[in-house]
Protein backbone atom coordinates (compact mmCIF):
# COMPACT_ATOMS: atom_id res chain seq x y z
CA UNK A 1 0.00 0.00 0.00
CA UNK A 2 1.18 3.24 -0.83
CA UNK A 3 1.37 4.83 2.37
CA UNK A 4 0.97 8.65 4.09
CA UNK A 5 3.77 10.12 5.95
CA UNK A 6 2.33 12.50 7.98
CA UNK A 7 -0.74 12.96 9.60
CA UNK A 8 -2.09 15.89 6.74
CA UNK A 9 -1.27 12.84 4.13
CA UNK A 10 -3.12 10.47 6.49
CA UNK A 11 -6.19 12.60 7.05
CA UNK A 12 -6.67 13.59 3.17
CA UNK A 13 -5.71 9.99 1.69
CA UNK A 14 -7.73 7.85 4.01
CA UNK A 15 -10.70 10.71 3.13
CA UNK A 16 -11.88 8.18 0.73
CA UNK A 17 -13.84 5.33 2.26
CA UNK A 18 -13.09 3.05 -0.73
CA UNK A 19 -8.82 3.56 0.20
CA UNK A 20 -9.44 2.86 3.71
CA UNK A 21 -11.52 -0.68 2.96
CA UNK A 22 -8.86 -1.69 0.32
CA UNK A 23 -5.99 -0.46 3.26
CA UNK A 24 -7.72 -2.30 5.84
CA UNK A 25 -8.55 -5.86 3.36
CA UNK A 26 -4.83 -5.76 2.07
CA UNK A 27 -3.68 -5.68 5.97
CA UNK A 28 -5.93 -8.49 7.15
CA UNK A 29 -5.66 -10.62 3.71
CA UNK A 30 -2.59 -9.80 2.33
CA UNK A 31 -2.93 -12.64 0.62
CA UNK A 32 -6.35 -12.32 -0.96
CA UNK A 33 -9.63 -11.56 0.82
CA UNK A 34 -10.58 -14.80 2.24
CA UNK A 35 -14.46 -15.19 3.86
CA UNK A 36 -13.96 -14.42 7.52
CA UNK A 37 -17.71 -16.54 8.19
CA UNK A 38 -16.52 -19.76 6.65
CA UNK A 39 -13.05 -19.66 5.61
CA UNK A 40 -13.90 -19.92 1.55
CA UNK A 41 -11.47 -18.50 -0.84
CA UNK A 42 -11.57 -15.87 -3.71
CA UNK A 43 -15.62 -14.08 -2.68
CA UNK A 44 -16.58 -11.23 -5.00
CA UNK A 45 -16.81 -7.57 -4.23
CA UNK A 46 -19.70 -5.80 -4.50
CA UNK A 47 -18.94 -2.51 -5.17
CA UNK A 48 -21.98 -0.54 -4.48
CA UNK A 49 -22.49 -2.10 -1.24
CA UNK A 50 -18.86 -1.96 -0.45
CA UNK A 51 -18.89 -5.66 0.53
CA UNK A 52 -17.93 -9.37 -0.29
CA UNK A 53 -20.24 -12.24 -0.98
CA UNK A 54 -18.43 -15.72 -0.14
CA UNK A 55 -19.19 -18.13 -3.41
CA UNK A 56 -19.55 -20.73 -0.67
CA UNK A 57 -21.80 -19.87 2.11
CA UNK A 58 -23.29 -17.65 0.41
CA UNK A 59 -23.17 -14.84 3.29
CA UNK A 60 -21.82 -11.13 2.87
CA UNK A 61 -19.55 -9.12 5.32
CA UNK A 62 -17.61 -6.46 4.89
CA UNK A 63 -14.02 -5.37 6.26
CA UNK A 64 -15.11 -4.68 9.33
CA UNK A 65 -16.41 -8.02 10.41
CA UNK A 66 -14.58 -9.98 13.29
CA UNK A 67 -12.12 -6.74 13.51
CA UNK A 68 -12.41 -3.97 15.75
CA UNK A 69 -14.67 -1.62 13.84
CA UNK A 70 -16.82 -4.54 13.99
CA UNK A 71 -20.53 -3.32 13.81
CA UNK A 72 -19.55 0.64 14.41
CA UNK A 73 -21.57 2.81 12.55
CA UNK A 74 -18.64 5.57 12.31
CA UNK A 75 -16.64 5.52 8.85
CA UNK A 76 -13.06 4.03 8.25
CA UNK A 77 -12.72 7.76 6.82
CA UNK A 78 -12.80 8.60 10.48
CA UNK A 79 -11.36 5.14 12.22
CA UNK A 80 -7.89 5.19 10.18
CA UNK A 81 -7.20 9.10 11.13
CA UNK A 82 -8.05 7.87 14.25
CA UNK A 83 -5.70 5.46 14.37
CA UNK A 84 -2.80 7.43 13.15
CA UNK A 85 -2.97 9.88 16.13
CA UNK A 86 -3.10 7.57 19.03
CA UNK A 87 0.07 5.42 17.46
CA UNK A 88 1.63 9.02 17.29
CA UNK A 89 0.87 11.46 19.19
CA UNK A 90 3.40 11.31 21.81
CA UNK A 91 0.76 11.76 25.15
CA UNK A 92 -2.09 9.98 23.83
CA UNK A 93 -4.79 12.19 22.59
CA UNK A 94 -7.92 12.58 24.72
CA UNK A 95 -11.67 11.82 23.49
CA UNK A 96 -12.05 15.53 23.93
CA UNK A 97 -9.84 16.35 21.67
CA UNK A 98 -11.04 13.48 19.53
CA UNK A 99 -14.31 14.31 18.79
CA UNK A 100 -13.16 17.54 17.86
CA UNK A 101 -10.62 16.52 15.51
CA UNK A 102 -13.39 14.08 13.85
CA UNK A 103 -16.52 15.93 14.22
CA UNK A 104 -17.86 12.99 16.38
CA UNK A 105 -19.49 12.89 19.70
CA UNK A 106 -17.17 13.11 22.74
CA UNK A 107 -19.38 9.50 23.81
CA UNK A 108 -18.15 7.89 20.58
CA UNK A 109 -14.96 9.29 20.77
CA UNK A 110 -13.97 7.74 23.87
CA UNK A 111 -15.44 4.39 22.47
CA UNK A 112 -13.36 4.49 19.79
CA UNK A 113 -10.18 4.99 21.46
CA UNK A 114 -10.99 1.89 23.81
CA UNK A 115 -11.07 -0.19 20.78
CA UNK A 116 -8.56 1.42 19.35
CA UNK A 117 -5.90 0.31 22.73
CA UNK A 118 -7.31 -3.33 21.68
CA UNK A 119 -5.19 -3.54 18.46
CA UNK A 120 -2.25 -1.99 20.48
CA UNK A 121 -2.58 -4.31 23.09
CA UNK A 122 0.65 -6.60 22.16
CA UNK A 123 0.37 -9.77 20.32
CA UNK A 124 2.83 -12.13 22.35
CA UNK A 125 3.36 -11.70 26.05
CA UNK A 126 4.32 -15.30 25.88
CA UNK A 127 7.70 -15.14 25.10
CA UNK A 128 10.27 -14.40 27.93
CA UNK A 129 12.35 -11.66 28.72
CA UNK A 130 16.30 -11.56 29.73
CA UNK A 131 18.06 -14.62 29.21
CA UNK A 132 19.50 -17.60 31.00
CA UNK A 133 22.78 -16.10 30.27
CA UNK A 134 22.04 -13.59 32.32
CA UNK A 135 20.08 -11.00 30.07
CA UNK A 136 19.86 -7.47 31.82
CA UNK A 137 15.89 -6.63 32.91
CA UNK A 138 14.67 -3.93 35.14
CA UNK A 139 12.05 -4.46 37.23
CA UNK A 140 10.17 -1.90 39.31
CA UNK A 141 6.65 -1.57 40.34
CA UNK A 142 4.62 1.87 40.89
CA UNK A 143 1.53 3.46 42.00
CA UNK A 144 -0.81 5.00 39.21
CA UNK A 145 -3.82 6.90 39.98
CA UNK A 146 -5.16 10.31 40.35
CA UNK A 147 -3.80 12.91 43.49
CA UNK A 148 -7.01 12.43 45.92
CA UNK A 149 -6.60 15.53 47.34
CA UNK A 150 -6.77 17.64 44.90
CA UNK A 151 -9.69 16.07 43.74
CA UNK A 152 -13.26 17.48 43.86
CA UNK A 153 -15.32 15.75 46.44
CA UNK A 154 -17.63 14.03 43.91
CA UNK A 155 -14.65 12.64 41.90
CA UNK A 156 -13.41 11.58 45.11
CA UNK A 157 -16.24 9.69 46.39
CA UNK A 158 -17.10 7.75 42.56
CA UNK A 159 -13.11 6.88 42.93
CA UNK A 160 -14.03 5.11 45.92
CA UNK A 161 -17.14 3.64 45.04
CA UNK A 162 -15.72 2.03 42.18
CA UNK A 163 -12.96 0.95 44.33
CA UNK A 164 -14.94 -0.51 46.64
CA UNK A 165 -16.98 -2.41 43.54
CA UNK A 166 -13.89 -3.84 42.20
CA UNK A 167 -13.17 -7.56 42.98
CA UNK A 168 -10.71 -7.56 45.71
CA UNK A 169 -7.71 -8.60 43.88
CA UNK A 170 -8.13 -5.22 41.96
CA UNK A 171 -7.60 -3.14 44.94
CA UNK A 172 -5.17 -1.49 47.04
CA UNK A 173 -5.94 -1.17 50.60
CA UNK A 174 -2.92 0.84 50.80
CA UNK A 175 -3.26 3.55 48.64
CA UNK A 176 -6.86 4.21 47.79
CA UNK A 177 -7.68 5.67 44.59
CA UNK A 178 -4.31 4.19 43.50
CA UNK A 179 -3.48 1.16 41.27
CA UNK A 180 -0.37 -0.96 41.88
CA UNK A 181 1.24 -1.37 38.11
CA UNK A 182 4.31 -3.58 37.88
CA UNK A 183 6.92 -3.00 35.18
CA UNK A 184 9.41 -5.32 33.27
CA UNK A 185 12.37 -3.99 30.40
CA UNK A 186 14.47 -5.82 28.80
CA UNK A 187 17.85 -3.89 28.15
CA UNK A 188 18.95 -5.96 25.60
CA UNK A 189 15.82 -5.54 23.15
CA UNK A 190 14.46 -1.77 25.46
CA UNK A 191 10.97 -3.91 25.05
CA UNK A 192 8.84 -2.76 28.36
CA UNK A 193 6.20 -5.01 29.66
CA UNK A 194 3.82 -3.52 32.32
CA UNK A 195 0.12 -4.71 33.98
CA UNK A 196 -2.02 -3.79 36.56
CA UNK A 197 -1.31 -5.80 39.56
CA UNK A 198 -3.59 -6.98 42.44
CA UNK A 199 -0.81 -5.70 45.21
CA UNK A 200 2.89 -5.68 45.67
CA UNK A 201 2.93 -8.47 47.64
CA UNK A 202 6.33 -10.80 47.56
CA UNK A 203 3.74 -13.78 45.55
CA UNK A 204 2.41 -11.52 43.58
CA UNK A 205 5.86 -9.92 41.80
CA UNK A 206 7.61 -12.71 42.26
CA UNK A 207 5.26 -14.91 40.53
CA UNK A 208 5.03 -12.15 37.14
CA UNK A 209 8.51 -12.41 37.75
CA UNK A 210 8.73 -16.09 37.14
CA UNK A 211 6.26 -16.21 34.57
CA UNK A 212 7.79 -13.30 32.49
CA UNK A 213 11.34 -13.70 33.22
CA UNK A 214 14.29 -16.37 31.84
CA UNK A 215 15.64 -18.06 34.81
CA UNK A 216 19.61 -17.12 34.80
CA UNK A 217 18.61 -13.34 33.49
CA UNK A 218 20.40 -10.56 35.78
CA UNK A 219 17.82 -8.44 37.53
CA UNK A 220 18.24 -5.12 38.56
CA UNK A 221 15.29 -4.04 40.87
CA UNK A 222 15.09 -1.41 44.29
CA UNK A 223 15.29 -2.89 47.36
CA UNK A 224 11.56 -3.56 48.16
CA UNK A 225 11.58 -6.64 50.44
CA UNK A 226 9.44 -8.55 47.45
CA UNK A 227 12.24 -9.27 45.60
CA UNK A 228 14.41 -10.84 48.13
CA UNK A 229 13.98 -14.51 47.33
CA UNK A 230 14.92 -13.76 43.45
CA UNK A 231 18.85 -15.19 44.12
CA UNK A 232 17.66 -18.80 43.81
CA UNK A 233 16.76 -18.09 40.27
CA UNK A 234 18.40 -15.29 39.33
CA UNK A 235 20.78 -13.07 39.63
CA UNK A 236 19.44 -10.36 41.82
CA UNK A 237 21.52 -6.69 42.25
CA UNK A 238 19.31 -3.88 44.05
CA UNK A 239 19.38 -0.29 44.01
CA UNK A 240 18.85 1.56 47.12
CA UNK A 241 16.50 4.45 45.46
CA UNK A 242 17.17 6.63 49.26
CA UNK A 243 21.14 6.69 49.10
CA UNK A 244 22.22 6.21 45.54
CA UNK A 245 19.25 6.50 42.20
CA UNK A 246 22.18 5.03 40.09
CA UNK A 247 25.51 2.71 40.42
CA UNK A 248 26.99 1.59 37.58
CA UNK A 249 24.79 -0.72 35.59
CA UNK A 250 22.43 -1.05 38.66
CA UNK A 251 19.73 0.95 38.26
CA UNK A 252 16.09 0.85 36.94
CA UNK A 253 16.49 4.06 34.98
CA UNK A 254 15.01 2.53 31.71
CA UNK A 255 11.56 1.90 33.73
CA UNK A 256 11.94 4.88 35.36
CA UNK A 257 11.59 6.80 32.01
CA UNK A 258 8.64 4.41 31.16
CA UNK A 259 6.49 5.61 34.00
CA UNK A 260 7.30 8.84 34.00
CA UNK A 261 6.16 8.64 30.35
CA UNK A 262 2.93 7.14 31.40
CA UNK A 263 1.86 9.87 34.28
CA UNK A 264 2.35 12.48 32.22
CA UNK A 265 0.21 10.81 29.20
CA UNK A 266 -2.30 9.80 32.52
CA UNK A 267 -2.42 12.98 34.44
CA UNK A 268 -2.18 15.92 31.47
CA UNK A 269 -3.99 14.13 28.66
CA UNK A 270 -6.76 11.60 30.13
CA UNK A 271 -6.45 13.72 33.56
CA UNK A 272 -7.95 10.36 35.70
CA UNK A 273 -8.05 6.61 34.59
CA UNK A 274 -10.09 4.75 36.67
CA UNK A 275 -8.68 1.01 37.91
CA UNK A 276 -10.87 -0.92 35.32
CA UNK A 277 -9.47 0.89 32.43
CA UNK A 278 -5.84 0.78 33.52
CA UNK A 279 -4.41 -1.86 31.76
CA UNK A 280 -6.13 -0.19 27.88
CA UNK A 281 -3.91 3.02 28.68
CA UNK A 282 -0.88 0.58 29.86
CA UNK A 283 -1.25 -0.72 26.18
CA UNK A 284 -1.61 1.90 24.69
CA UNK A 285 1.41 3.71 26.49
CA UNK A 286 3.52 -0.20 25.82
CA UNK A 287 2.60 0.37 21.46
CA UNK A 288 4.21 3.92 21.62
CA UNK A 289 7.06 3.39 23.98
CA UNK A 290 8.24 -0.38 22.23
CA UNK A 291 7.76 0.97 18.90
CA UNK A 292 9.46 4.12 19.36
CA UNK A 293 12.06 5.35 17.31
CA UNK A 294 15.26 4.67 17.90
CA UNK A 295 18.99 4.31 16.39
CA UNK A 296 18.57 0.48 16.03
CA UNK A 297 15.02 0.60 15.04
CA UNK A 298 14.13 3.66 12.90
CA UNK A 299 10.60 3.56 12.97
CA UNK A 300 8.42 6.47 11.23
CA UNK A 301 5.10 7.51 11.82
CA UNK A 302 3.33 6.07 8.50
CA UNK A 303 5.29 2.33 10.19
CA UNK A 304 3.70 3.14 13.65
CA UNK A 305 0.26 3.25 11.88
CA UNK A 306 0.71 0.28 9.70
CA UNK A 307 1.68 -1.82 12.37
CA UNK A 308 -1.30 -1.08 14.34
CA UNK A 309 -3.33 -1.50 11.45
CA UNK A 310 -2.41 -5.09 10.80
CA UNK A 311 -3.31 -5.77 14.83
CA UNK A 312 -6.76 -4.50 13.88
CA UNK A 313 -8.65 -7.95 12.98
CA UNK A 314 -9.97 -10.71 15.40
CA UNK A 315 -10.53 -8.64 18.29
CA UNK A 316 -13.60 -7.13 18.93
CA UNK A 317 -14.80 -5.00 22.44
CA UNK A 318 -18.72 -4.04 22.62
CA UNK A 319 -19.66 -0.84 24.35
CA UNK A 320 -21.88 -3.40 26.80
CA UNK A 321 -18.33 -5.68 27.62
CA UNK A 322 -17.07 -1.86 28.24
CA UNK A 323 -19.09 0.12 30.03
CA UNK A 324 -20.83 -3.24 32.04
CA UNK A 325 -18.87 -2.84 35.36
CA UNK A 326 -18.18 0.85 35.51
CA UNK A 327 -21.07 3.32 33.81
CA UNK A 328 -18.66 6.75 33.70
CA UNK A 329 -17.10 8.31 30.84
CA UNK A 330 -13.71 9.86 30.78
CA UNK A 331 -10.81 11.59 29.28
ZN1 LIG B 1 -18.15 -17.99 3.26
Amino acid sequence: MKSPKTLQQAIQYFSDEQVCIDAVAEMRWPNGVVCELCGGDSPYYLKTQKRWKCRKCRKQFSVKVNSIFEDSPISLTKWLPALWLIVNCKNGISSYELARDLGVTQKSAWFMLQRLRLALKARDFSYKMGSNEGGAVEVDETFVGGKTKNMHHSRKLKIAQIHNALPRWKSTDRYPGKTAVMGILDRESRQVRAKVVPNIKRDTLQTEILNNIHHGSRIYSDQAIAYDKLKEQYIHETVNHADEYVKGQVHTNGLENFWSLTKRTLTGTYVAVEPFHLDRYLDEQMFRFNNRTTRDNPLDDSDRFLLALSQVANKRLTYAELTGKVSTTQA
